[in-house]
């Protein structure tokens, strides 16, 4: 069952993200710009922990799979050929007065009444303004007809063909007003009431002109999937890697798409990063390696921190299949605004090498040393979002639970449960005071033991339990903490032991200092 979705949770998300320094809105200081984010310190340390974790177990920990980092932009033959020049599209619809856009399959029904107006004149000297078709918008259910009056002022007010004064905007005579009941309909705008256009095609890449002129011939796009690029290098990977059938080709990289409306916080965005292989095989295994692939990315989320049963696996339905799909799976998890997509599982068949063969001319074919055939290789494809994958995790992790404050009262604590393999920074050392001199220099000996081995962070300003909650708040699963046994001043067998504190039981145990780096490495690897 789908879990009911959560929009507080989501605001204190979203607020903690850009307190902590996880993520923050692009351009802020310039009132930011739609569907494009910045990490921030924290941020940049998790989504790395990610492509890094990703990377390792997609390449580095497979005889079978190699890597590239392609251009961003290609040749627009490519774009051409492989059909996103003419299909890459999402049928929109837009708002008629605010010409705001909305994807067409993502409009919920609403009820009301909706009004139409033909004109508005100014009571003053009789300016009158009309539309050539009336100007029609909801009035939703709980919403006073006089908010979608003062809308309909507002809006003939710009078409005037003198300036109106807000005053005068405010009295102006509303001409030809109609209105009827709606129940349940799909043509307004979900933000705006407006009545929304016919839907037509919208292509999602974005143009872009390459060199001094701005003609035909210069045209390209930003890259809206990294795949691409592997299929076009298919044959230099393959020959010079010396792969044989199955393998694959990976890449982690940037993506771009003109998303009609991006929402959702990082979810839809229009400049967003991709974790994409691309697993060639021969026809007759395209869908064994189709579920082997699947089993391996749902492996690849509970490692992270992300449970089995959080995940949904859907099969993507004959329909609503990319044509040359044989089979397609969408990895799905609940967020706080509901289930939707992490990662697409597509078998490909050999449509891209394919496509490409035929528009460049150059062969793709795979020859077979043993059969002495050639042929072109089926692809099976893991696509997964690096951006959907972080706020997968903060939404996971993010947790309220109560601890003792300072004196022993019970409080909140916000505590980012990250597994410790993804977290941003796998360890906090605190010196006990910081005015104690020998206290503070044991910690910086610590800091300077681990750091070689993973992101650790020192801390000694105010209050211990104030330093911890900084600290799980940001997901940080080990805290040392450096304290006068350390130093022996009372008992010589605790010498050079410091407490290792855990985020999550908030239970310490005593540990030796040199034994630090190893207990931690197998904790957070
Ligand atoms: P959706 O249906 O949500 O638009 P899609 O099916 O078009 O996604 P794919 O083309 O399969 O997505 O892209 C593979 C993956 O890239 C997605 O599963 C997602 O994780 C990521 N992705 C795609 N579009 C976006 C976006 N606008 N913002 C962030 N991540 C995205």
């Amino acid at each position: 069952m789908t879990k009911p979705s959560d929009p507080q949770r989501m605001e204190k998300i979203v607020s903690l993200c850009k307190r902590r320094g996880f993520i923050f809105q692009s351009s802020e200081i310039y009132g930011g710009l739609n569907g494009s984010w910045d990490y921030g310190p924290l941020g940049v340390e998790l989504k790395r922990n990610v492509k890094n974790y990703w990377w390792r177990v997609m390449v580095h920990e497979r005889d079978d799979v190699v890597g590239m980092d392609g251009s961003i932009l290609m040749n627009r033959a490519v774009w051409k050929a492989s059909g996103h020049e003419d299909t890459f599209s999402d049928l929109m619809r837009e708002c008629t007065y605010t010409h705001k856009r909305v994807r067409a399959d993502q409009i919920l029904p609403q009820s009301g009444i909706e009004f139409s107006f033909t004109g508005a004149e100014s009571p003053r000297d009789k300016t009158r303004c009309e539309f050539s078709v009336p100007l029609v918008i909801l009035c939703r259910k709980g919403e006073h007809p006089d908010s979608v009056r003062r809308i309909a002022r507002e809006c003939f007010a710009t078409v005037a063909s003198r300036k109106l004064e807000p005053d005068e905007i405010k009295s102006l005579t509303l001409l030809g007003e109609q209105s009827r009941q709606i129940e349940n309909s799909c043509d307004y705008h979900p933000e705006t009431g407006g009545l929304l256009s016919d839907a037509r095609s919208f292509n999602l890449m974005f143009k872009t002109y390459v060199g001094a002129t701005e003609d035909e011939s210069s045209i390209t796009y930003l890259r809206p999937e990294t795949a691409q690029s592997i299929f076009v290098q298919f044959k230099n990977v393959l020959e010079v890697s010396r792969k044989k059938l199955p393998f694959g080709i990976a890449q982690v990289g940037k993506a771009f798409r003109n998303e009609i409306n991006p929402r959702n916080f990082t979810f839809r965005s229009r400049e967003f990063e991709q974790m994409e292989l691309e697993y060639f095989c021969r026809a007759e295994e395209g869908m064994k390696w189709l579920d082997y692939w699947l089993e391996e990315r749902l492996k690849f989320y509970e490692n992270i921190g992300i449970p089995r049963a959080q995940l949904h696996v859907k099969t993507v339905s004959d329909e609503e299949r990319a044509f040359y799909s044989k089979g397609t799976y969408d990895i799905e998890y609940d967020f706080p605004f509901g289930r939707q997509e992490l990662e697409g599982v597509a078998y490909r068949t050999d449509y891209d090498l394919s496509q490409h063969q035929k528009a460049s001319g150059k062969s793709l074919e795979y020859f077979d040393e043993e059969t002495k055939q050639k042929f072109i290789p089926h692809v099976v494809e893991p696509s997964a979002g690096v951006d959907r994958t972080v706020l997968a995790l903060i939404c996971e992790a993010y947790s309220e639970d109560e601890a003792p404050d300072e004196k022993g009262k019970m409080e909140t604590r916000i505590v980012v449960r990250f597994h410790p393999r993804i977290a941003p920074i796998k360890c906090a050392v605190f010196p006990l005071l910081k005015n104690k001199e020998m206290l503070v220099t044991k910690a910086k000996e610590i800091v300077a033991l681990l750091r070689p081995h993973m992101n650790v962070f020192y801390d000694e300003s105010g209050a211990i339990g104030r330093r911890y909650r900084r600290q799980d708040e940001i997901g940080t699963p080990f805290g040392v903490t450096v304290d006068f046994e350390t130093l022996s001043e009372k008992d010589q067998q605790l010498r050079d032991t410091v407490t290792l504190r855990d985020r999550d039981s908030m239970k310490q145990e005593r540990l030796l200092i040199k034994d630090l780096p190893r207990i931690l490495l197998l904790r957070i690897s």
